[in-house]
Parts: C-alpha cells; structure tokens; sequence
C-alpha cells in the first residue's frame, strides 16, 4: 500500500476541502452562477444519506488527518440532514459555509456550538432584508461564531454597499466585496467596472477586492501575458518544439496562457475541489486528468506529492505553488485547526 504523509509537516500544514455539496438553493439570485442552469445542475446532485456521509469523511480523516472542508452549493442549509452532517464533521474538522443565512439561526446555536464553524454569509438584496439578515449575523456573532460577510458588486448593487458596510462592520463583522463575475447589459464583468465604480469597491473593501480586481485587471492580465512570453523567450519557442517533438508532449505551447505552466502546485495534494456527485477534482479548474476519485464510490485519494501543473491556464489567485509561498500562503490559514492535527 502507499505511504501516506502527514499533512502536517507539509504547507499549508493541513487538508483544504471544498464542496459543492449540492446545486440547489431556495434563493434564485439573477447573477448567481446557476441562474440560467439550476435544473441542468440539479441532475448531477447525488444524496447518499447521512450514515454514508459520516463513513465518507472518517476514513479521509483516518488517511490524511483533520482539515477545512469549506461546503459550498447551492445553499448547504437546504441539505438533507446538514445539521447532522455538521455535528459529525466538526469532531475531526473545522467547517466553513458559504450559506445565505436564509436559515434559523436561533435553532443552529442552541445545537452546535461555536468554535469550530465559520461562515462566509453572503447578503443578497435581491431576497434578505438587510434589517433582518443584521439582527442573524449579530446574534451568531455576539454567540462567538467566526464570521465574515459577502457582498456581490453586482452594478445594480453598488449604490448602498458602503451604508450595508458600515452597519454591518459596527458590529465588528467583516464585509468582503466579491467583484461580480458575468455578465451584465451586455458588458462582461469585472472588466467592465467603471473607474468610479473601482474606486468605490475598493473605498468600500480594500483587501479582498482590490486583490482580485487586480488579478482580474486587463493591465494584470497584460502583465501576465507579457511573463508567459518572457518564459517562452527563456525557454526559446525552438527549445518548446523540440521538446514537444522529443517528449511528445502536446502541452508545451501553455506556457504561453499559463504562468504556473510546468510548476510544481500543491493542489490536488493538499486540497480538493469536490463536486455534487462526489468527484474530487485537484482544483477549481476541473480537467479531467486532475480527477482524483470519487468521495461517494469511495475511489478518492490526494497525490502524494506535488505535481507540476501542465494546464493551459490557472483560475487560482492563492494556488498552492511549490517554493512561492509568500503569494499564497497567508490565504490557506484556520488556526483554530491546530488541536485537530495528526501528532
Ligand atoms: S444565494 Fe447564492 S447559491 Fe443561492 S441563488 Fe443566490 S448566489 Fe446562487
Ligand atoms: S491550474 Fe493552477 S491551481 Fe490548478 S494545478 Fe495548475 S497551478 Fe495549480
């Protein structure tokens, strides 16, 4: 059998899950995702029950130790049995949602405590009062929840996103801007934002936002064009044909599209991207030579090392690139994660 590593010896120190637990919502926002697609997407949503569930994430746990599995959707709290999936995860995991707090709060407090669950919500204008989502996120908060609120810079939702932020930090909240990604009157989005409105997305969440209107920029983009062709100078277009010739390698021209092109990347080593019918992917990007497996067929495992990444391009501002860990390092953080780690 294959020796499996401690996670805990190698950056970030432990497992990074994401899971798109399933593509259903009781929301229906207009810039969501899925808005043109929900029933195509809720064909590929596979409910293996609770005990299922539970056998799934112990033996992940038995393999590579504790970690965050932060569940997306859809809306998780429209999950058959989340409350007990919760409580089972959270005795070997630290679990972050991505929910719309659409939920009862007052049920989920008096039956799991704080401690060891964070929630991204998100506040949609389109279907939350906001008075209303305010008196949810102060009681979780006040109870000792990690907390942290989303913000769509959907155009139509920018004019009282600086008034929500200010109420919403009073309570000591932070209230980060997701640069709407779509699009939007005919214009593509986030390319498409005025310099009025960058500015005022960044007055507004100078950290998140900034950073990825940058990484999404056409100047950011420009620049990263400009580094594949320095690589590709480096390497000598001759040097790349020769190669592919005597490697029969057909990837060799992503050097161009791809700056982490033939890097060594921790994805899919210490994080997985997990989709609704349980294939466990080695990131967001979904190729199939990324597949790791399958969580409900029992058939996922994480490679044992990192492996170079041979993609035409890379979606991920914080991929987990060998000997670069200063650009993504202080993002895969959850420090209350330490008890839980293999000794
Ligand atoms: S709440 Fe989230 S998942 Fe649901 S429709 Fe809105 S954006 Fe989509
Ligand atoms: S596409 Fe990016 S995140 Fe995915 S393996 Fe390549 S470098 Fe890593």
């Amino acid at each position: 059998m294959e020796s499996i590593q401690n996670r805990a010896n190698i950056p970030p120190n432990m497992c990074f899950f994401t899971w798109d637990i399933h593509y259903a919502c009781n929301f229906k926002c207009t810039y969501c995702f899925f808005c043109d697609s929900w029933e195509e997407q809720k064909k590929k949503n596979r409910y293996p029950g609770l005990e299922r569930w539970k056998q799934i994430w112990d033996d992940i746990y038995k393999k590579y130790g504790g970690g965050h599995i932060h569940i997306s959707g859809g809306e998780p709290f429209c999950y058959p049995n989340i409350m007990e999936i919760t409580k089972h995860l959270i005795k070997n995991f630290t679990v972050e949602f991505d929910t719309n707090l659409s939920w009862d709060v007052d049920k989920f407090m008096s039956e799991i405590r704080p401690g060891k669950v964070k929630f991204a919500a998100s506040f949609h204008p389109q279907f939350s009062k906001f008075e209303e989502h305010l008196v949810k996120i102060k009681k979780l908060k006040d109870a000792g929840y990690d907390f942290g609120i989303n913000y769509v810079a959907h155009p139509t939702q920018l004019e009282k996103m600086p008034y929500y932020k200010q109420k919403i930090s009073q309570l000591h909240v932070s209230f980060d801007v997701m640069p709407f990604r779509g699009k939007y009157k005919g214009k593509e989005y986030p390319l498409s934002y005025t310099e009025e409105e960058k500015r005022l997305i960044e007055s507004v969440d100078k950290n998140t936002a900034s950073r990825m209107l940058e990484a999404y920029s056409p100047k950011k983009k420009e620049e990263q064009k400009k580094e594949a062709i320095k690589v590709e100078d480096k390497n000598n277009n001759k040097k790349i044909e020769a190669e592919k010739h005597k490697t029969n390698d057909p990837t060799a021209h992503f050097a161009k599209t791809n700056k982490h092109y033939h890097k060594l990347c921790r994805m899919g080593q210490m994080y997985t991207k997990i989709l609704s019918n349980g294939d466990a992917y080695r990131c967001c990007l979904q190729k199939p030579e990324g597949l790791l497996g399958n969580l409900i067929d029992g058939t996922f495992k994480f490679y044992e090392e990192p492996k170079i990444c041979i993609y035409d391009k890379c979606p991920c501002w914080v991929a987990m690139i060998t000997n670069e860990e200063e650009n993504w390092l202080f993002h895969w953080k959850t420090p209350k994660i330490k008890q839980f780690l293999r000794k």
